[in-house]
């Protein structure tokens, strides 16, 4: 039992730091996205390379100032009740459904059992959000199309925009899935 707890007690201390010591994340990257005047966003970028960070940046860029647009298309208030930067950790899709390396995230509580991506700012340090997101198959032979990458990233960060905008007593996830479909060829 006493060994059991304290491995469970360990991983929820730093669950995004056991990410980054188990999988093969390589390459880090900070900019800053510009979603809309005055509105400045830290990104720190996990991954693999440079030419994938500043795509990554790209896409979330445009899909933040669209989803702005989107929450307000859909009668929401865009004023922020928090600040948050972003980590993007960019992992191979086994490692995103490995339970072991992802052992924060409440599978138990899902009707789902594989995922591309997570959005979590429950368990990021302070004033961060996090963004789990499988590789593009460039870099993951299990990995995402490029225009499926767009759209789950944009699914993703539209998660990061109700969190940021407290827009969360909706079925937040539907509106994200439909947000993902609509702005894939868009951006
Ligand atoms: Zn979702």
């Amino acid at each position: 039992m006493i060994p059991l707890f304290l491995s469970v007690a360990l991983c929820l201390a730093s669950p995004h730091q056991s990410v980054i010591s188990n999988t093969s994340i390589t390459y880090v990257k900070e900019s800053y996205i510009y979603p809309a005047d005055s509105i400045s966003i830290l990104v720190k970028y996990h991954g693999y390379d440079e030419e994938e960070a500043l795509q990554t940046f790209r896409i979330l860029q445009r899909a933040s100032t669209a989803a702005r647009v989107y929450l307000v298309s859909e009668k929401m208030s865009v004023s922020e009740c928090k600040q948050l930067a972003i980590d993007i950790y960019d992992l191979k899709y086994e490692d995103i459904n490995n339970r072991g390396i992802t052992a924060f995230f409440n599978w138990d509580d899902k009707s789902f059992d594989r995922v591309f991506a997570l959005y979590d700012s429950i368990l990021s340090p302070p004033g961060r959000s996090s963004i789990f997101i499988t590789a593009s198959e460039k870099f993951d032979r299990n990995g995402l199309s490029e225009e499926k990458r767009k759209e789950v990233l944009s699914h993703e960060i539209m998660h990061y925009w109700q969190d940021r905008t407290c827009n969360t007593s909706h079925d937040i996830e539907s509106q994200a899935v439909r947000f993902g479909r609509y702005i894939r060829d868009k951006i």
